[in-house]
């Protein structure tokens, strides 16, 4: 890698500023600039379904590094600033405000954007909210204060989240799901039913295979009637019904795209020294062969740094176990791996006092786990799960359904 070759982070996320993290680790000469269209630096998303809603956290409380980290380490972060254009023939990125920026290596982090549904209704006093950055949060935080009855159109991990946090804030909760279980695209059956059981038990009214039929806005409220004939009146409808990769700025542009730019092990996208990382990239795992696209926290900073460490010139395969967590009321979901090609299913655990966990097998190997359970009770043998997985080792399928043998003794006998 030359000196003072010019870097290009577009979006500043969570992958983003892991990736200029790294690539200063190693690489004090090159220009390094991150371009985000957000006005603040980079911040955990987590928190925004969750301590940020029920005000336990303010934003500052979960920032990724402080003010004084991007002076240090010589990162130009470039708030407020829209990407518009890119040219990948002339190195140029070109933002709403006519900037121009010209880049040697460029790294595209720009995420994923919320799927809508383009409700009738929408005016300015019956606005539907969606939950994405730290200003959704605030206006999401400030509806749910004014707010008696809200309703949650979506059962995935962000709507299920925010109808625990607005539970919390002693909101009647109603959540409607399309599908035939919460969190579909997600996790397996068995847990998604545990949850619900939960949100049931603590008061929240969940209705699977449910659509909205009609919404009718009343003075101060809204009528709202599901497609199981059920009225309900709410102040305020949240909208959760999943996310599409952030790729409107590339559709017409020569870079190979399929739900996400499309990267190899080395987070290398189709176009010479563009990259990419994060909830935006389709890329190809080598444990499990085939391109996947995840939107998860640690995959985010895992894969920005491998990014960072392919940008300036340390060729590193990206092999990292997807993994990823909610939090729930007083529960705790964790999943781990993949789990859409097994042979058999073992439970172990039986109640969420002790953590119930599925183990996803193929031919002896473990190849996913999903686990729920109060907070503190999965995470340790998840944790382990993922050791297993990784050192590809054969297991006996009695011994981890039994919960008093202990799945570090696996890890032992290598
Ligand atoms: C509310 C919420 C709760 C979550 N909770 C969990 C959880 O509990 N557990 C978990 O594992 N994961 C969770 N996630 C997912 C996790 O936060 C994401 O997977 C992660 O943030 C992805 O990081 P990223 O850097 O790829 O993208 P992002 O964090 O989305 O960053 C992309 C950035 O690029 C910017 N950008 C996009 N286009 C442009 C442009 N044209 N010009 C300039 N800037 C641009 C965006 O504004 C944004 O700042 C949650 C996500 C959300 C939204």
């Amino acid at each position: 890698m030359q000196n003072n070759e010019e870097i290009i982070i577009l979006g500043g996320g969570q992958a983003a500023v892991y990736a200029a993290k790294e690539i200063r680790n190693h690489n004090k000469d090159s220009n390094l600039t991150i371009i985000s269209e957000e006005d603040t630096l980079a911040y955990e998303r987590p928190p925004l379904s969750k301590d940020y809603l029920t005000n336990k956290r303010k934003l500052q409380d979960f920032m990724f590094f402080p003010d004084e980290f991007y002076l240090e380490n010589n990162i130009n972060f470039i708030k407020n600033k829209k990407i518009v254009d890119v040219n990948f023939e002339n190195k140029t990125l070109t933002s709403f405000s006519n900037d121009k920026f010209v880049y040697d290596k460029l790294l595209i982090a720009t995420g994923s954007v919320n799927k809508t549904i383009n409700f009738q209704i929408n005016n300015d006093k019956y606005k539907t909210l969606y939950l994405r950055n730290n200003i959704d949060s605030e206006i999401l935080k400030e509806n749910l204060i004014k707010s008696n009855t809200v309703l949650i159109v979506g059962g995935g991990f962000i709507g299920l989240e925010i109808a625990s946090s607005a539970n919390e804030l002693g909101k009647a909760v109603h959540v409607i799901e399309m599908g035939k279980q919460l969190m579909g695209r997600s996790i397996p059956k068995n847990i998604s039913n545990h949850c619900k059981i939960v949100h049931e038990s603590k008061g929240n009214n969940i209705y699977l295979n449910t659509t909205i039929k009609d919404i009718i806005p009343k003075q101060s409220n809204c009528k709202v009637t599901l497609s199981n004939n059920k009225v309900i009146e709410v102040d305020l409808i949240i909208v959760g019904i999943g996310s599409i990769p952030n790729t409107e700025l590339f559709s017409q542009k020569k870079i190979e795209i399929n739900n996400g730019i499309k990267t190899n092990e080395f987070c290398e996208t189709s176009q010479k020294n563009v990259y990419a990382a994060g909830d935006i990239s389709n890329f190809f795992h080598p444990f499990y062969k085939k391109n996947i696209r995840l939107e998860s926290y640690q995959h985010a900073q895992n894969h920005g740094i491998c990014a960072g460490r392919n940008i300036i010139g340390i060729k590193d395969s990206y092999n990292n176990t997807p993994w990823m967590w909610s939090d729930q009321l007083d529960i705790n979901i964790q999943s781990m791996g993949l789990y859409d090609e097994f042979d058999q299913v073992i439970q172990r655990g039986t109640s969420l006092e002790d953590g119930i966990i599925e183990f996803f097998m193929k031919k002896d190997l473990i190849v996913g786990a999903c686990g729920i359970g109060l907070k503190g009770k999965i995470g340790k043998d998840i944790k382990l799960a993922i050791r297993i997985l990784e050192k590809k080792l054969r297991v006996d399928k009695d011994l981890i359904e039994n919960k008093n043998f202990k799945l570090s003794h696996l890890l032992k006998k290598v």
